[in-house]
C-alpha cells in the first residue's frame, strides 16, 4: 500500500491557485470571517459532497455530517455545530439532506450488523419501527428509498426540536428547517416541503410533507 498522498497534495495547489486566480484575495477575505447563511447537515457518504452539490464556495455553508445524517438530541457533536451555526454565525436555513441509496439506512431497514455503527443506526432503525405498517404496504423494491425519505423527515423534525432552534425561535431569530433528499442517479436535490420557520408550524408542516411522500409512492 502506497503511504503516498502526493496527488491529493499537488490537487490541493491546483485547487488553491486557480481559486486565488480567480478571484484575487479570496482566501485572506476569509481568515477574518465565515458569514454562511446555510448549515447543511448531512450523509456522511463519499457520493454527496455538501459544497459541491450546490455549487457554494469556502465560507458559504456550514456543514455537519454522519452516517445516515441523524439529529439526535443526545449528540453534543451535532448540538455544537447547530448551536454555533445559529447563535454565532446566525444561519437563516438549516438543511436536513439525506440521499437515496443511503448504506446506513438500508442497513436499518433490513437490520444488518455493520459494526459500531449499529447503535448509531438504531436511530434510523427508530424511523423504521415508527412507520413499519407503511413501510410493509410498499412493494419490496420502494422500501429503502421510502425510508430515506421518512428519515429526512424524522430528523428534521428533530432538527426543530432542538434547544437551539428553539431558543432562536423564541427569541424571534429567523430560521428555517428544511427537509431535501438527494438523488444519486440523477444529482438533483429535492425539496420535501418540510419547511419550518415557527414552533408552531412543526407538526402541521411534518404531517404535510409525510402525506406528499406518502402520495408518492402510493
Ligand atoms: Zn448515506
Amino acid at each position: 500500500m502506497s503511504t503516498d498522498l502526493t496527488e491529493l497534495l499537488d490537487s490541493n495547489k491546483q485547487w488553491a491557485a486557480a481559486t486565488e486566480a480567480r478571484e484575487p484575495g479570496f482566501f485572506s477575505k476569509l481568515l477574518n470571517q465565515q458569514t454562511p447563511q446555510y448549515l447543511w447537515i448531512g450523509c456522511a457518504d463519499s457520493r454527496v459532497p455538501a459544497n459541491d452539490l450546490v455549487n457554494l464556495l469556502p465560507g458559504e455553508l456550514f456543514v455537519h455530517r454522519n452516517v445516515a445524517n441523524v439529529v439526535v438530541h443526545s449528540d453534543l457533536n451535532c448540538l455544537s455545530v447547530m448551536q454555533f451555526a445559529v447563535d454565532a454565525l446566525k444561519v437563516q436555513h438549516i438543511i436536513i439532506v439525506g440521499h437515496s441509496g443511503c448504506g446506513g439506512v438500508k442497513a436499518a431497514l433490513l437490520d444488518q450488523r455493520v459494526g459500531v455503527a449499529d447503535n448509531w443506526i438504531r436511530h434510523v432503525q427508530d424511523v423504521r419501527n415508527h412507520h413499519q405498517e407503511w413501510l410493509d404496504s410498499l412493494r419490496e423494491d420502494q422500501r429503502w428509498g421510502a425510508l430515506c425519505e421518512l428519515n429526512v423527515l424524522e430528523q428534521a423534525r428533530n432538527a426543530c426540536q432542538t434547544t437551539v432552534v428553539q431558543d432562536a425561535w423564541a427569541r424571534g431569530q429567523s430560521v428555517v428547517v428544511h427537509g431535501w433528499v438527494y438523488g444519486l442517479h440523477n444529482g438533483l436535490l429535492e425539496d420535501l416541503q418540510m419547511t419550518v420557520g415557527t414552533h408552531d408550524d412543526v407538526v402541521p408542516a411534518f404531517h404535510k410533507a409525510l402525506a406528499a411522500v406518502k402520495k408518492r409512492y402510493a
